[in-house]
């Protein structure tokens, strides 16, 4: 589904980020992305949706390629890419349901007279997606009056709204208590599978990404320093 060649990045003023990362993440594969700060973690998920631009290398999407994109074929390509952030990204003042209908628009940026002209197919959607990430009973409540589990678990609801075919998340557990981010990292992981969804996690809790991924890439200096079955991984990385 997913498929990075070559990928390198050096910012202006530093050192490479990433120094030639390939890797081929598969449909229905959820991959958790560990190393320490500075590794090239944020880097690497930021240039597949080119967030960041690649100084060199290659990503594909489903066969196409991102790289080098122009703008209109960008951002036809990333509404394919689901992301999830660790601050959630959510817009306070604004209800669960209409945060979540935001990203259908597939930017932050929204109104509110916006929302009363949405097609009833994209609501009706909103509200199934909202029942299985557990919200069914606060979608009129304003972001700001949310936990930190229930922010996140809108802003999964708004990713999977674009009908996605990969995740793309970044630290999603990193504000959040260890027992919501089990259930975070667990309803993502069961997603995915009910979905046939790839995704790529950044996460820096090693426990956690063991947990649930079913592959771990470890990245170090911007290199890969494993890539392989959670239960392999060793104080190496
Ligand atoms: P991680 O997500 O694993 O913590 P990052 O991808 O954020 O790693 O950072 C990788 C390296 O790139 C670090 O050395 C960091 O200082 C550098 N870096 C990240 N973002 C920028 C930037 N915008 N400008 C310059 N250097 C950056
Ligand atoms: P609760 O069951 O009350 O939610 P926890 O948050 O501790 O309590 O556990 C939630 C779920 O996390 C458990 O039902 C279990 O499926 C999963 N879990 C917890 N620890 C582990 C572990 N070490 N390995 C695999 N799954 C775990």
């Amino acid at each position: 589904m997913l498929k990075i060649q070559g990928l390198s990045k050096r910012y202006k003023t530093g050192d490479h980020a990433l120094k030639g990362v390939s890797i081929e993440v598969p449909a229905g594969q959820v991959m958790a992305l560990i190393g320490p700060s500075g590794a090239g973690k944020s880097t690497l998920i930021r240039c597949v949706n080119r967030l960041v631009e690649p100084t060199d290398g290659h990503v594909f999407l489903a066969g196409e390629e991102i790289t080098g994109k122009g703008s209109g074929a960008l951002r036809r390509l990333r509404r394919r890419m689901g992301m999830i952030f660790q601050e959630y990204a959510l817009v306070e003042r604004l209800t669960v349901m209409e945060n979540v209908l935001s990203g259908q628009l597939g930017y932050v940026g929204f109104w509110r007279s916006y929302f009363r002209r949405f097609p009833q197919e994209a609501v009706d959607q909103a509200f199934q997606t909202l029942e299985r990430v557990g919200l069914l009973d606060h979608v009129d409540k304003r972001a700001d009056a949310l936990s930190g589990g229930q922010r996140q678990r809108v802003g999964i609801a708004r990713a999977l709204l674009q009908n996605p075919d990969i995740l793309l998340v970044d630290e999603p557990t990193a504000s959040l208590d260890p027992k919501t981010s089990r259930q975070i990292m667990r309803l993502i992981c069961e997603i995915c599978a009910e979905r046939d969804l790839a995704a790529i996690i950044n996460i820096h809790d090693v426990p956690l990404a063991q947990m649930f991924a079913q592959r771990i890439v470890g990245l170090r200096a911007g290199e890969i320093v494993y890539d392989g079955p959670p239960e392999g991984l060793t104080d190496a990385v």
